[in-house]
């Protein structure tokens, strides 16, 4: 059987993980990923990537390319979903780094791009690890195996990692689910209509979130919240339609109405989260991003908390060396608990900018500017 030590293995190359592995790298640090999928495509989805993830960005040379092919809104407006009413309009802008909304495939390409040649393997599904003191063996769905010095769990909500520290426990599904959909921008050009660059349209339970996805502003992207009473469906996401979104949206606003028409193809996501984890490392384990602390995304936060994650953890290695990698992640948890608990009560809440707050705390945040706290604190 096929067999190979690193130093650090990470699982998954997500947005967290991806970022880990390359800011462990430009740290010096001996570094594989382990992917489970046999490789990346440019699934339709956007995401935001905030000031404080693009602080992050800088330090592996990733952020003025991000920027040039993202949507690079001065606001985020949030309107009333049936009336059009403004409720808040929070300047993107002051925060020390650009304000990007980008697709998700094309992140995640520049993210690769910012490692190693043959750092991430693909095909690498994790089916067991064993931390037996001196390092950890893994072992992956294909039939082969690797050893590591440290591990780190950035494989996502139901991580294997997780599971492996904590036991088997399904994650808790929200009662909301999350339908996607991408736009070809010409399409919208047939209404007299404005559709602003970044804007949130809330009903009484329910919104949609719009934003371009390409700095052509060629991509119009929406996602909604709508309440659903159950899941009942196999898969991390099925189908949705047309029809589904006119009955979801009936009566909102006329923008509303024209992107709906507007929408060839539609999914539906259910929303999962998790309570606050009673630890998030063991021996030669540690968990990050939402493997560690998974939330309903409608902070737009979720992936920016994964790499806030990766680049603190970069930090708490490099302060006390490897081989000390237990005060490492007390260090790290430490100084992210916090943090990322507050994320994930706020994200869950639904509340973030609706009216006009001021959004300094997520957005000025910069890991490297916090003085590290001392480990007892966690
Ligand atoms: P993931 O992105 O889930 O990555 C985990 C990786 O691990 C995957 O590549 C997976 O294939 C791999 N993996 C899993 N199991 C194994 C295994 N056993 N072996 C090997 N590999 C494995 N966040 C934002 O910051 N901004 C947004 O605008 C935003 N919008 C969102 C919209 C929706 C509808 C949803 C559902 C989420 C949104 N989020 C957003 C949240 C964000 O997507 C997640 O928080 C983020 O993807 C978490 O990153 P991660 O790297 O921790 O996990």
């Amino acid at each position: 059987m096929a067999q190979e030590k690193q130093a650090i293995a990470i699982i998954g190359a997500g947005l967290g993980g991806a970022a880990a592995g390359a800011l462990l790298q430009s740290a010096g640090f001996d570094v594989k990923i382990y992917e489970q999928a046999p490789s990346f495509t440019r699934l339709g989805a956007g995401i935001h990537m905030g000031p404080n993830v693009l602080k992050i960005f800088q330090r592996i040379g990733m952020d003025q390319k991000l920027i040039d092919i993202s949507s690079t809104p001065s606001h985020w407006f949030s309107r009333n979903g049936l009336t059009g009413e403004y409720l808040s309009r929070i300047p993107l802008e002051g925060y020390g780094a650009t304000y990007c909304t980008v697709h998700r495939g094309d992140l995640s390409a520049l993210q690769m791009d910012t490692m190693a040649p043959g750092t991430v393997q693909f095909n690498k599904r994790l089916t067991r690890l064993e931390d037996n003191g001196s390092d950890v063996y893994l072992e992956f769905q294909d039939g082969t195996s690797a050893r590591a010095a440290i591990v780190i769990g950035a494989d996502g909500i139901n991580s294997r990692v997780r599971e492996t520290l904590l036991g088997a426990e399904k994650p808790n599904y929200s009662g909301w689910v999350g339908h996607r959909a991408m736009i070809t921008a010409e399409k919208l050009t047939k209404f007299d209509l404005t559709f602003e660059d970044c804007v949130k349209w809330w009903g009484p339970d329910r919104h949609m979130m719009v934003y371009y996805t390409t700095g052509r502003r060629d991509e119009y992207y929406y996602v909604t919240g709508v309440p659903h009473a159950a899941w009942e469906f196999d898969g991390a996401f099925v189908q949705s339609s047309r029809e589904e979104m006119f009955e979801a949206f009936a009566g909102y606003h006329p923008v509303v109405q024209a992107l709906i028409e507007a929408t060839d193809d539609v999914t539906k996501w259910p929303l999962f989260n998790r309570n606050p984890l009673p630890l998030w490392s063991q021996g030669r384990m540690v968990l990050l991003g939402d493997a560690c602390h998974p939330m309903k995304p409608h902070m737009a936060q979720g992936a920016a908390m994964a790499i806030e994650d990766a680049a603190m953890l970069t930090r708490c290695l490099e302060e006390t060396g490897a081989n000390a990698y237990a005060e490492a992640f007390a260090l790290y948890e430490a100084n992210r608990r916090e943090r990322a608990t507050r994320v994930q009560t706020v994200s869950n809440a639904n509340t973030f900018l609706l009216t006009q707050e001021d959004p300094s705390w997520v957005y000025g945040y910069d890991v490297y500017a916090q003085p590290l706290r001392d480990k007892s604190v966690a």
